[in-house]
């Protein structure tokens, strides 16, 4: 209000000067240059302090661990390092020095956002979220004031709201925190991350208010080092995409305030969502309730599940109609992939589909029977024929083959390239330096004609079934894996 008066007062002056003649100039062009520097610092300060003001509505996170599903390991690390703040004043009589920052490490999508939150309200502490790329500015000292800005206002929240700390959440902490000297406008990015340096040292035990940054960041190798001594972020907890039996905890957390229908079995879609991380299943868990609301069902059934896989996976179904030509083309070539994935894995597979969908023109869903985490030789090969098994299979029905395979090459090049590398070769061990690319190309091209040449035999063997399968394909666009193993065995049986 007194500045608005100000204002108003100078303005006047101003006209009236120039009424008795008096070259005001000067002062515009000042005021100017005065007004350009407060809003590319000050201004837009403020408006990211009024970014940061939205997000005081979830100041207090309700969140808690048990809104966390798996993620054990993260958990019990995170709350041993977070009882350093909760019992603060054993802590302070003890002498240690206070915990300042915990780095969350991992893929997106794996709960770091909510494990922050869950550590705020563990602590017992206001949160306040930001991302590193929201410090980015051409403007030198812009990213070094917002950090100034966040940590004060993290300081004023608490004691607004009574607390005695707060969690100060940056998502993306690489863009703010990489290795200083290395960005082409460093001089910015190095002063936003001394600032955040300085801020960090500047906590001590006897802060009315104390602070906890938690760091968000898939690329830690990216980090400055002097973020990651002791006394910054001296706690990195590693937070990985959910084992079966994290995606089971978490779908049970996403499902619990759906009807679900008596066919559902969470245990099977915990099986059938390999690769799923926990933004995964919160989306599946939701797609699913979207496309029974639309179906007009009161509950969610396994087939709205199975297909919210499938989208969640490949993308939304797409308008684009292939021929009819180009349709008997990608179903002999899914049925191909499905049946080497059956004879490689039995059990493995979980949906064949010729519905357009993202990138794909159909596809063939897999989920292995068991969680691995090595590979020997064999199970390699199988993943290559199963690669291969789309090509191979167009070409017997159809005598030709197409540019459909290209994905599925480029695949089966890569495992093959990891094959000779893990020393499984005809090679032996090899120096991933040393050894020439011609021999590696051989290596590579040897693998691959072998492995095409078993799969070729298996899918001649399984002529009748593959052009049994098609054809129903093509008909149903979809068929799920229980549905394929038992048309397998009847086809078998029959012939
Ligand atoms: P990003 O790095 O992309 O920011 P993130 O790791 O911070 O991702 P979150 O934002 O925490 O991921 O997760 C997004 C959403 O996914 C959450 O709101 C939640 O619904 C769901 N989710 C993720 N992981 C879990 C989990 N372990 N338990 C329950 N829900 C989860």
């Amino acid at each position: 209000m007194i500045k608005e008066v100000a204002l108003g007062v100078l303005m006047a002056a101003l006209v009236f000067a120039a009424t008795q003649g008096y070259d005001i100039t000067p002062f515009i062009v000042l005021g100017g240059a005065a007004f350009l520097i407060y809003y590319m610092t000050e201004g837009r300060g403020r408006r990211f302090e009024m970014l940061g003001g939205s997000q005081d509505l979830d100041v207090v996170s309700n969140i808690t661990f048990a809104d966390v599903g798996g993620q054990e390991v993260a958990k019990r690390e995170l709350v041993e390092a977070l009882d350093f703040i909760r019992y603060r004043d054993k802590v302070k009589r003890m002498g240690i020095r206070p915990l300042k920052g915990i780095l969350l490490v991992g893929p997106p999508g794996t709960g770091k956002t909510l494990m922050a939150k869950a550590a705020a309200s563990y602590t017992d502490s206001v949160f306040l979220a930001t991302s590193g790329s929201q410090f980015v500015e051409m403007y030198a000292g812009v990213g070094a004031q917002r950090i100034r800005s966040l940590f004060a206002k993290a300081r004023s929240l608490a004691e607004k709201l009574g607390k005695q700390a707060a969690v100060i959440f940056i998502d993306e902490i690489e863009v703010l925190g990489g290795k200083r000297g290395k960005h082409s406008s460093h001089l910015e990015y190095d002063q936003t991350l001394n600032q955040l340096l300085v801020e960090m040292d500047g906590m001590n035990t006897d802060d009315k208010v104390s602070i906890l940054v938690v760091g968000a960041t898939n690329r830690p190798d990216l980090l400055d080092s002097a973020l990651l001594r002791p006394g910054r972020f001296d706690r990195v907890v590693r937070v990985d995409l959910p084992d079966r039996e994290g995606r089971l905890q978490i779908l049970k957390i996403h499902m619990r305030s759906k009807p679900l229908a008596d066919d559902v079995n969470l245990e099977e879609l915990a099986r059938d969502t390999f690769g799923f991380s926990g933004a995964h299943l919160e989306s599946l868990a939701n797609e699913a309730a979207i496309l029974a609301m639309r179906r007009n069902k009161d509950d969610i059934g396994r087939e709205e599940l199975q297909e919210s896989i499938d989208k969640v996976m490949m993308g939304e179904k797409l308008q684009r109609r292939p021929s009819e030509e180009e349709l008997r083309r990608i179903a002999y070539h899914e049925v191909g992939h499905a049946l080497v994935g059956e004879y490689v894995q039995p059990g493995s597979v979980m949906a064949v589909s010729i519905t357009s969908r993202g990138q794909a023109l159909g596809y063939t869903r897999q989920a292995p029977v068991d969680e691995r985490y090595l590979y020997t030789r064999e199970e390699i090969l199988g993943q290559i024929a199963i690669c291969l098994g789309g090509a191979v299979a167009e070409e017997i029905a159809l005598g030709s083959r197409s540019t459909g395979a290209m994905g599925d090459f480029e695949r089966a090049i890569e495992l093959a390239k990891q094959m000779v590398f893990g020393g499984l070769s005809h090679l032996g061990i090899v120096s991933k330096e040393d050894l020439p690319p011609r021999e590696l190309h051989e290596a590579v091209d040897r693998i691959l004609k072998e492995t095409e040449k078993s799969v070729l035999n298996c899918l001649n063997q399984e002529r009748r079934v593959l052009e049994h399968v098609a054809q129903l394909l093509i008909r149903e666009e979809r068929i799920d894996g229980t549905d394929f193993r038992k048309m397998l065995q009847e086809s078998r049986k029959s012939a």
